[in-house]
């Protein structure tokens, strides 16, 4: 899959779950605030229900019988009162063209035409419709004795004694109410008088100052008059009732599941697709390095063959023995190579076991470095080994730990461009077998010490370090060294060279 493509892949799926998430999200906000809605509808339904059935109960006359018919006059005067203003208000143009209409500001006034007056049929209408009502509402206003601030004194005067109230009743009436509304959310309840910030009572004490502050908040009233405008009923309930029904629940949790699931799979597939690409480049880079590693030996020991064949070339024993050397340096390179490629996937195998062996380090050091000796030479370079007898016995697999000298002494030359200068040295610490293969080469970084021990890793030295390899050898090494239960380390600084430290425990 071509990158740009892969991009635009991972943009669009990204655009196409962000989206999704978005609409989940608001549509969760949305039924969240029906739900709120829905809430305060049938909490205010059950209040309003309570009040009906208190008044029809006459659980607490608040308001008397006489009092209520009075009031319920002068609610019918303010109504005609209403009426009449809005038929001034509408045909204005009658009422006050004082050539035709004679007409008062007193609301008492009635309307007449002016003698000589031409008014059509629909303004006469008008006009007797106003005094019509003009007349029915003054008869009214003489039965009772309507006066504007009486009417509003009385409506205040209708107190509740809050003492009187049968609290336990209007407890479990509400409480009865909420469930037959749907809402199961067990309330507080209180009776709050606001102008002495006093709670005549209060269904659960701790709550008391949630009370005081609660939006639920009701007067007292029958039949749209307000009892007393200082008196409350009061609710709260325990948190936010954000989620009311067991199905918009439901959905809820649905909706949060959606999105960690899209989120997830989303993640997902495009770690995948990334991975998946990776370990595509990484086998085609797998399979060319082995090839250029494969082909070059072979072309060098096929080149020095021909060379052993034609006698006008090998004639002195010199000569001879220094092809022989090439072919043998050559060999020796692709065997470890191999071998390393073939033990790497081999311990890759969940069955896979070392076979465990006293060996000595030092005699697998010497041995190794022999076949180095030669390719150092040929680089001007020099090899310096020091190593102190180790004491105690070392249990280990004499193959993998050869390969493993090799494969750092091999990195050692590999990554010293100019003259290298290898050390390899061991020693004993305590019960520990210490190898260090230290050298002059080009260095590893910080950030690339982190990474140079998983497979496949490669530092990217350009061409001015045009050096092949499979990123296979030091995860091969660190393998190893982890089945011997040791340890490995790095000291590197770029450009001053590398020493590689593996710890090897002794039994
Ligand atoms: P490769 O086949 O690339 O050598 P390795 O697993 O042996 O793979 O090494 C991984 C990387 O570590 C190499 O690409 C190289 O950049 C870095 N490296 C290993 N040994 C040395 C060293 N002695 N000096 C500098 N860099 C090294």
């Amino acid at each position: 899959m071509k990158r740009i493509f892969l991009i635009l892949l991972s943009t669009v799926f990204a655009i196409a779950a962000i989206t999704l998430v978005i609409i989940q999200i608001s549509q969760m906000q949305e039924s969240a605030k029906m739900s709120d809605n829905l809430f305060n509808i049938s909490v205010n339904n059950s209040i309003d229900e309570v009040f009906t059935q208190l008044d029809q109960m006459k659980v607490e006359d608040y308001v008397s019988q006489k009092e209520r018919y009075r009031v319920l006059q002068y609610q019918r005067i303010d109504n005609f009162n209403e009426r009449m203003q809005d038929i001034i208000r509408n045909n204005s143009e009658i009422f006050y063209d004082e050539d035709r209409v004679q007409f008062g500001i007193s609301t008492q006034d009635s309307a007449h035409r002016l003698p000589n007056a031409h008014l059509t049929d629909q303004e006469e209408s008008i006009i007797a419709q106003y005094n019509t009502l003009l007349s029915a509402r003054n008869r009214l206003m003489s039965n009772t004795n309507y006066s504007n601030e009486q009417y509003k004194n009385m409506v205040s005067n209708h107190s509740v004694d809050p003492t009187k109230l049968n609290f336990p009743l209007l407890d479990s009436l509400i409480r009865e109410e909420l469930i037959i509304n749907g809402v199961d959310i067990e309330p507080t309840i209180g009776i709050l008088e606001t102008n002495k910030d006093t709670l005549y009572y209060c269904s659960n004490g701790s709550d008391s100052s949630k009370l005081r502050s609660t939006p639920y908040r009701y007067t007292f009233h029958a039949n749209g008059i307000v009892a007393n405008e200082n008196l409350f009923l009061v609710l709260s309930f325990p948190s936010s009732p954000i989620i009311l029904t067991s199905d918009a629940n439901k959905y809820t949790v649905l909706s949060i599941f959606m999105i960690v699931l899209i989120s997830a799979l989303f993640v997902f597939s495009i770690r995948t697709i990334w991975t998946q690409r990776k370990l595509d480049e990484m086998k085609t880079d797998f399979i060319s390095n082995m090839t250029h590693e494969i082909k070059t030996p072979i072309a060098t020991i096929g080149l020095a063959c021909e060379m052993l064949q034609d006698n006008s070339v090998n004639s002195d024993n010199e000569t001879r023995s220094n092809f022989i050397n090439i072919i043998n340096d050559e060999n020796r390179r692709m065997r470890v190579l191999i071998e390393t490629i073939l033990q790497s996937s081999k311990m890759a195998n969940k069955n896979f076991s070392l076979t465990l062996r006293e060996i000595d380090l030092n005699q697998e050091v010497m041995s190794a470095l022999q076949s180095f000796q030669l390719m150092i030479r040929n680089k001007n370079g020099i090899l310096e080994t020091d190593l102190q007898p180790i004491t105690s016995v070392l249990f280990a697999d004499q193959l993998h730990i050869s390969n493993m000298i090799h494969n750092l002494v091999d990195n050692a030359i590999k990554y010293s461009p100019d003259e290298p200068h290898i050390k390899v040295s061991t020693c004993q610490q305590g019960e520990w077998a210490i190898l260090k293969v230290a050298d002059n080469g080009i260095g590893i970084s910080k950030e690339n010490q982190k990474h140079i021990f998983e497979k496949f890793y490669r530092v990217h030295t350009g061409d001015l370090h045009d050096v092949k390899g499979f990123g296979i050898g030091l995860s091969y090494v660190s393998q190893v060294v982890a089945l011997h239960k040791g340890r490995i380390n790095v000291e590197s600084e770029i450009g001053r060279g590398s020493t590689f430290i593996v710890q090897l425990p002794l039994a």
